[in-house]
């Protein structure tokens, strides 16, 4: 029989494109939530879905048992930098300690391979932009720290066991499914484009720019924003990378262009035709100034070919669901 593709966080936002983008490859996902922010509608009726928690090792344990599992790809987490910083415990057991569960459960399973929901953020504040995967990682809060030291296990396992992974440390994820299939439905979403298509919408009153005394030419913060279908398609690629018998690899997904929390602002005024509120705030705790990200190790070793690398298409298709959410 053929195996499955557990994927944890399948209930999420990223989580939810994955799931389609596997069925779309003609795969078999088995996804695995606990609905923390998830929400069980998104996932495909007929996909096996188990709610729980990935750092419950009966739970996992026992999913196992029953499904052979070919590739675990792992998005469950907490993903809010300013979150990490005031409630750090949570995060290290969320991101950290869940993970080494899910980790040795798959190893106790003979699973082969794990595709993983890195981060820009284990870089912090990087020496050059683009920053390339071999420079320093030195995460200057905890949601980094939480995910480097999982990249470090990986690292550790892949030594010891015949097992293999792709470490994908993902800039910052934005818009929604192309087909209006699925989006950003987090209740309190704290993204940017979401927060600020959210403010197009009327759904909010305005939006806060945090910080416009940074080191960039407007003086708000630099971001690589990344379609999640793009994405999406980097972990089909790793998949068929890692299956093909070829070493752990580490790789930063990004388009290596950079906008500002100006720029996003201004092209969702334009696209969506709206002008609302703007309040320039203080700077928030754990952002670093500049995150663009050199992509040739993935365009090259995984073949990824990123469709949607636009700023524009991604806020369309950001509005496009905000507006289906209601
Ligand atoms: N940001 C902002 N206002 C908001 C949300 C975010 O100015 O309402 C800024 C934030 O300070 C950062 C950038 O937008 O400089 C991207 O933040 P986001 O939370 O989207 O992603 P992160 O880079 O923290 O993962």
């Amino acid at each position: 029989t053929r195996r499955h593709i557990l994927v944890t966080g399948g209930a999420g936002y990223i989580g939810s494109h994955m799931t389609l983008a596997l069925l779309g490859a003609g795969e078999r996902p088995l996804v695995i939530d606990n609905l923390s922010t998830g929400s069980r509608a998104i996932v495909p009726t007929d996909v096996p879905f188990f709610e729980g928690n990935v750092g419950d090792a009966d739970f996992v344990g026992r999913i196992m048992d029953e499904h052979p599992i070919e590739a675990i790809i792992h998005f469950a987490a907490s993903i809010v930098v300013p979150e990490s910083v005031t409630q750090p415990l949570a995060y290290y057991g969320n991101n950290t300690a869940n993970a080494r569960t899910l980790l040795e459960c798959a190893v106790n399973h003979g699973v082969p391979h794990v595709v993983f929901s890195s981060t820009a953020a284990v870089y912090g504040e990087p020496d050059r932009t683009p920053v390339e995967e071999d420079d320093p990682t030195r995460p200057i809060n905890p949601y980094g720290r939480s995910k480097l030291m999982v990249e470090w296990m990986l690292a550790d396992i892949a030594q010891a066991y015949p097992f293999s992974y792709a470490a994908l440390r993902y800039f910052n994820v934005a818009g929604a499914d192309p087909q209006g299939r699925a989006g950003q439905s987090t209740p309190n979403a704290t993204h940017l484009i979401k927060i600020a298509v959210q403010a197009a919408l009327g759904k909010r009153s305005g939006l806060d720019v945090y910080g416009t005394d940074y080191s960039t030419p407007d003086g708000s913060c630099i971001r690589d924003y990344v379609h999640v279908s793009d994405l999406a398609q980097a972990h089909l690629d790793a998949l068929d990378y890692l299956r093909a018998g070829k070493p752990s690899i580490t790789c930063n997904i990004g388009y290596a262009n950079g906008y500002s929390v100006l720029d996003v602002i201004n092209v969702v005024k334009r696209v969506s035709g709206v002008d609302f509120e703007v309040r320039i705030k203080g700077r928030r705790a754990g952002d670093p100034a500049a995150l663009i990200a050199a992509n040739q190790r993935a365009r090259t070793a995984l073949s990824w070919t990123p469709r949607y690398d636009d700023l524009e298409q991604i806020v369309r298709d950001a509005l496009a669901w905000e507006r289906r959410l209601g």
